[in-house]
C-alpha cells in the first residue's frame, strides 16, 4: 500500500468528484484525481457510473448523484478499508 499523504483517499475523490467532472479542481487535485482512479477499480467503476448517468441526464445536475448512492459508497469504503 502508498503511504504518500499526498495521495487522494477514495472518500476524498468521491467528496471532489463533481468538481473533477466540472474541471473545478486545481491542476494539483486534478493530477493525484487522476493518479488516483488509474490505481483504484472502486473509483474508476464509481467515475464510469457518474458519466453514464450523466450522459442519459445530459447534464451534471445536483440529481444527477444520488446522495443516497453516495452515502451507500462511503460505506462500502468505510467496510473496506477497514477490513
Ligand atoms: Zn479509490
Amino acid at each position: 500500500m502508498n503511504t504518500n499523504p499526498n495521495d487522494m483517499s477514495c472518500k476524498e475523490l468521491v467528496e471532489l468528484v463533481t468538481d473533477y467532472l466540472e474541471r473545478a479542481l486545481s491542476p494539483a487535485d486534478h493530477q493525484r484525481f487522476e493518479e488516483h482512479i488509474a490505481k483504484c477499480d472502486w473509483c474508476k467503476l464509481y467515475i464510469d457510473q457518474i458519466r453514464l448517468t450523466i450522459k442519459a441526464a445530459g447534464k451534471l445536475t445536483e440529481d444527477s448523484i444520488e446522495p443516497h448512492a453516495k452515502e451507500e459508497l462511503l460505506e462500502v469504503f468505510r467496510t473496506w478499508k477497514n477490513s
